[in-house]
């Protein structure tokens, strides 16, 4: 059996907000945005993080990295741990762990040539020394990015937007980073453009050994980038397996649901549409027990008093968080 490492794993990793009094600043209720999320992700591989607007994906990626403190929990990246090293210290570690953003026009500075864009960060974390180290470390980036050296001399707004997130890319390697939070980086992009950046991101990853967490609300594209998927709802892994397994076999109620409206051309693999009655319940007001329950159509009484726990399931590295996990 091929023997994977380790690169990060997160443990029971809460993050709650203050909701400030409007006039008189002082905090009145709490969001919970992210409650006891576990996950293990082994070098060189891709995480798929999916769910719908609002269920906390944002917020999970941007508190591993630490732009936002976590409430509690652990943070264990390559082996040390993150979650409550000071700011000097993850100054440090940032160069191993860097963030591709959705709207790579707002990511870029409009005052700064794209030649400065990508020397900013190899000048203050040291990468080269020199303007000739420099020069061709950038070269190198552009390289990997695939871009002519021609844009080094232009300034964002003259950009399209695939070569704006290409320069975002490019940006975020010049670190030598090993692991990469990709949060929504293709959305705000057409679709051709789209593959195209998929394709990028998934060569670079063989070349460099990159480590990818990539958070999307398109289940096509992370079908086709990610090695493991995990399912958020309301702040909470509620499944997570291998990409093929739980493509093929969605388990939880809402994952069937969300999995149901994935368009396909194949007959042999459409599904029949679970449409969720209710709305999303408010992160202020948490629904009891399981917080799918006021959507679900399985939901039994204990089911609004007991919150199912991420458990194994059938195959390799299956977990579902439902009291009748029941595979097709
Ligand atoms: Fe539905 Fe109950 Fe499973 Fe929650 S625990 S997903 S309410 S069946």
């Amino acid at each position: 059996m091929e023997h994977k490492e380790i690169l990060l794993e997160v443990h029971r990793l809460c993050k709650t907000f203050p909701v400030p009094h409007r006039l008189l600043g002082h905090t009145i209720a709490k969001v919970s945005a992210l409650h006891n999320v576990s996950f293990t992700l082994y070098k060189g591989e891709t995480l798929g993080l999916v769910g719908e607007s609002g269920c906390g994906k944002t917020t999970l990626g941007r508190t591993i990295l630490r732009l936002f403190e976590p409430t509690s929990g652990r943070i264990i990246f390559d082996g040390i741990d993150i979650t409550h090293c000071s700011a000097c210290q993850m100054r440090t570690m940032r160069k191993k762990m860097q963030i591709i953003f959705q709207d790579p026009y707002a990511a870029l500075n409009p005052r700064m040539a794209i030649q400065q864009i990508l020397e900013e960060p190899i000048q203050i974390h040291h990468i080269a020394n020199g303007k000739v180290a420099s020069a061709k470390r950038i070269y190198q980036l552009l390289d990997y990015v695939q871009l002519p050296s021609t844009v080094l001399y232009k300034y964002p707004h003259e950009l399209s937007g695939g070569q704006r997130q290409r320069i975002c890319i490019a940006r975020a390697l010049a670190v030598e980073p090993t692991f990469i939070v990709c949060d929504e980086a293709i959305a705000a992009l057409d679709v051709s453009v789209q593959a195209q950046i998929i394709n990028l991101l998934m060569d670079l990853q063989k070349e460099l050994g990159l480590t990818y967490l990539f958070i999307s609300h398109d289940l096509r594209v992370v079908e086709f980038i990610a090695d493991q998927v995990a399912v958020m709802y309301l702040g909470k892994i509620v499944e997570a397996a291998p990409a093929a397994e739980i493509y093929k076999s969605p388990t939880h109620p809402y994952t069937k649901a969300l999995f149901s409206a994935i368009p396909t051309m194949d007959p042999s693999k459409s599904r029949e549409r679970i449409i969720l009655q209710g709305d999303i319940p408010s992160p202020r007001n948490l629904p009891t027990g399981c917080c799918f329950h006021p959507r679900c159509w399985k939901a039994v009484e204990k089911c609004s008093y007991i919150q199912p726990e991420l458990a194994k399931i059938g195959g390799e590295n299956h977990q579902v968080a439902c009291h009748f996990p029941e595979i097709d």
